[in-house]
């Protein structure tokens, strides 16, 4: 069962020393976080943030994009059915997966950088955990109240006012979780088709079962396990301090100004003591239960939203902001010392980072322009590995794939080079013995072809010769080549 805690103070730092040994369980107990509304500017950047990036996520799939006749025109579409993932113009096939893993390497170092620059922007304002969070933790606060009042009501015994609240919650909770995690399956299947479907109970059981899971995982993530994906499950907290320096803009109390700390009332004089009125406003406000005033912490997630809390208590004590702040160490430092600050965004890991990035891009948007849109397989046959012929030759068999992963009908030529005076027959294609064929492949599709090619014996140098099979697309003169073996006798 989860523990209420009230966070109105921070909890005590001085250790208890046990009198007996005792076990210490593995896991500590859930302690529910009632995380206080506060307002400010990163609190107006996190609104921004969660309509921007919700705002893109709900567009995405409802975009069209012209392929032709026969292809989806989703712009944004994973096609799994037909194996493949469409991005506006970008095709991507199964075997062309390596792109993917390209995007997610260029999404991984541009993550590096923007941490190198400017902290944890992604775990704070970005990431879906987060926007989704701060969604269901409107709703919380619209329906129960702020932190006090959810606090007094989860203490309350259950009555009829408390049920019919947490009833509203939950239900609303359900239905962003569909809207929100389960409008992934749009980008799965034809937005404008599986939607009406999905109402008319008409869309496919799979459609179903994905949007059931999608929207139960948002729920449980989003509205019940919060703060604990940051901090027991996301793996990114834990080597992303690999990316910071001094320079790097985190969230951090000025300690040198705080303390020493104490409760205070407007107008007193400071002097002699710490800017911090101990009102624990930082604390209050912290989604994940941080006390800010304890130094870095991994559950911390670099919202700023303390940042908030502490300048409006600066504001009402007449204090200069930033007491917690969002910037460097080394300004920290500099400040604490009274010299200038500056922001250093040119160092020399972020010039690293900038530059893998460049050159990851680069080599993405080269192969994407160059990539070649015929893939051919051949597979030699096993038994028998040749024929002899009755004419003095040998007779090979192949299975020649072309996959023409264009839109649009191709023609191919299919020649052989490597092999002095070698002949091929495909059938239903070429059915004479000839030096070169024509080979049609439909749209979007494979071609398959039975090929048998035939050498005179002195051509061939043992029991395998290399060769090669040449395919010219007929309109564009483009020319594959396939690089094969010949069977023959060993000699
Ligand atoms: S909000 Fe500011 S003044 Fe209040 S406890 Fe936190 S650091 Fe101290
Ligand atoms: S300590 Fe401050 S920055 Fe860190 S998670 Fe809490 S509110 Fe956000």
């Amino acid at each position: 069962m989860d523990q209420v805690v009230d966070q109105g103070a921070a909890p005590s730092e001085k250790p208890r020393t046990p009198r007996t040994r005792r076990v210490q369980p593995l896991y500590a107990a859930h302690e529910w976080v009632y995380s206080r509304k506060v307002s400010g500017i990163f609190r107006q950047v996190k609104w921004a943030a969660l309509v921007v990036l919700l705002g893109l996520y709900y567009v995405g799939p409802w975009l069209r994009w012209d392929r032709g006749e026969g292809a989806p025109d989703q712009a944004l579409l994973i096609d799994l059915p037909a194996r493949r993932a469409y991005f506006f113009g970008i095709e991507i096939w199964p075997q062309e997966v390596y792109y993917l893993t390209g995007l997610l390497v260029i999404g991984a170092i541009g993550l590096f950088l923007i941490t190198s620059l400017a902290g944890r922007v992604w775990c704070g304002f970005l990431c879906p955990q987060t926007v989704w969070t701060d969604l269901f933790l409107w709703f919380e606060q619209k329906i129960e109240g702020d932190r006090v009042e959810r606090i007094r009501l989860d203490q309350q015994p259950m009555s009829l006012s408390k049920a019919g609240k947490k009833i509203l919650k939950h239900g609303s909770w359900l239905i962003v979780a569909l809207a929100t995690g389960g409008a992934w399956i749009l980008y799965f299947n034809d937005a404008y088709t599986v939607l009406p479907d999905i109402f008319a109970g008409q869309a496919s059981m799979p459609v179903y079962i994905f949007l059931a899971l999608f929207t139960g995982t948002t729920y449980l993530l989003a509205g019940w396990a919060r703060e604990q994906v940051c901090i027991y499950m996301c793996p990114w907290p834990r080597f992303q301090s690999a990316m910071f320096d001094e320079h790097s803009l985190i969230v951090t109390y000025e300690n040198w100004r705080g303390e020493p700390r104490g409760r205070a009332k407007v107008g007193e004089s400071f002097d002699g003591r710490g800017h911090c009125v101990d009102c624990n406003m930082c604390y209050q406000v912290c989604p994940t239960g941080v006390d800010i005033r304890k130094d870095q912490q991994l559950a911390c997630i670099g919202c700023a939203l303390c940042v908030d809390a502490c300048n409006s208590v600066m504001d009402r004590f007449k204090l200069p902001r930033g007491l917690i702040t969002y910037d460097s160490i080394a300004n920290q430092t500099a400040r604490e010392k009274g010299e200038p600050t500056q922001f250093r965004p040119v160092r020399a890991r972020t010039i690293a980072y900038a530059l893998i990035l460049a050159v990851t891009v680069a080599i993405m948007g080269y192969g994407l322009l160059t990539r070649d849109r015929v893939e051919i397989n051949v597979l030699h046959d096993r038994a028998p590995l040749f024929v002899a012929l009755s004419d003095g030759g040998v007779r090979n068999g192949f299975t020649y794939k072309i996959l023409n992963m264009e839109r649009q009908p191709k023609t191919f030529t299919l020649r052989l080079s490597g092999l002095d005076g070698a002949t091929l027959r495909v059938v239903g294609f070429a059915p004479e013995w000839t030096t070169e064929a024509r080979l049609p492949v439909k749209p979007d599709s494979v071609g398959t072809f039975r090929v048998l090619v035939r050498s005179d014996r002195e051509a061939l140098s043992g029991a395998s010769t290399a060769f090669a099979f040449q395919l010219e697309e007929e309109v564009s003169g483009q020319v594959h080549e396939y690089n094969a073996a010949f069977s023959g006798p060993a000699q």
